[in-house]
């Protein structure tokens, strides 16, 4: 058996005609909805995300605006800069590229976002907010999955579901969102004793870990649905993700592949969350 590879490009150039439509109503009542991406120092990988991003962006006739600071900007600086653009009614979302350098405390930056900017959802509030199963702005990584499940008509509910990686930006919240839709869901981590005992009896398997090939195909349960989050640049120039992809795909009933699955879901998913920030910016116009 050879599994559905999950096209996440295909489905990504698909959801996007959607929001192009709702970016296109926006302007007919003379709203322009703006993303500001800030990007800090010259990370070769955060380089190509945000220039994607931007790309996207223009696609569907979002502004974009790109904010370029050195290395070696202070954290008051980079502070000031998000109060400015929380202040900036041009700007619904506010995004900043992670990782940031260590001389800079990444939740202080998070947390000055405004809660009606954090098109990445990544503030305190659409977290908590997502906890109680209300958020305004879900995280666009495992919302992007959750979108692609659906997308491949994928049952979640009652389903087993494990995710393997509890980072906040991905796991945890991969985690809620698959709850929220009633499956049943298992977390595992780097200290999960037999990870094979957990991942094998997945209906769906979400892999976030930055581990090449950590999932191999005796892992998998046959049929099961193989979502690999992991973006792994090999010494040979090779992008790969954390699922051994050539063994899984004989094995599983849907996979996706590295590059072409989860990322371009990941920056669809900004622009659905910047769209729907500046419908509510302008709900009252
Ligand atoms: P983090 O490093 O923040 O988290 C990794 C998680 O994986 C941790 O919870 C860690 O466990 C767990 N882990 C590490 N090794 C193992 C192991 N051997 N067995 C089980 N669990 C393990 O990473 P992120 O969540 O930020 O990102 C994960 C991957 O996804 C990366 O490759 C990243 O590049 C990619 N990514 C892709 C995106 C996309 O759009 N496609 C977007 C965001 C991320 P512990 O907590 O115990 O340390």
């Amino acid at each position: 058996m050879s599994g559905k590879i999950i096209d996440g490009k295909a489905i990504a150039l698909e959801v996007r005609k959607q929001w192009k439509q709702r970016v296109i109503e926006l302007k007919d009542r003379g709203i322009l909805p703006g993303l500001a991406v800030i990007i800090v120092g010259s990370n070769p990988a955060s380089q190509v995300y945000v220039r994607n991003k931007i790309k996207a962006c223009h696609e569907v006739g979002i502004h974009s605006e790109l904010i370029e600071l050195p290395e070696d900007v202070s954290e008051p600086q980079l502070l000031s800069t998000i109060e400015n653009l929380n202040r900036n009614t041009q700007i619904n979302g506010i995004l900043v590229q992670l990782p940031l350098p260590d001389t800079i405390d990444v939740n202080k930056v998070l947390e000055t976002i405004s809660v009606e900017k954090d098109v990445d959802g990544f503030h305190l509030y659409n977290l908590g907010a997502l906890m109680a199963g209300s958020t305004i702005f879900p995280p666009c990584t495992p919302y992007g999955v959750q979108c692609l499940l659906e997308h491949s008509s994928i049952p979640i509910e009652g389903q087993n579901a494990v995710i393997v990686g509890r980072s906040n930006i991905v796991g945890k919240p991969m985690a809620l969102m698959l709850l929220q839709k009633n499956a049943t869901v298992s977390i595992c981590t780097s200290k999960t004793r037999d990870l094979k005992q957990f991942t094998s009896l997945a209906d769906i398997l979400v892999v976030a870990t930055g581990k090449p090939n950590l999932i191999t195909a005796d892992m998998v349960k046959p049929g099961a649905a193989v979502i690999d989050v992991g973006i792994n640049r090999l010494d040979d120039g090779r992008l790969v993700g954390d699922v051994d992809f050539e063994g899984v795909k004989e094995v599983a009933g849907y996979i996706t592949p590295v590059p072409g699955g989860v990322g371009p879901m990941t920056i669809t998913m900004l622009v659905a969350n910047t769209v729907i920030a500046a419908e509510k910016a302008n709900s009252s116009v």
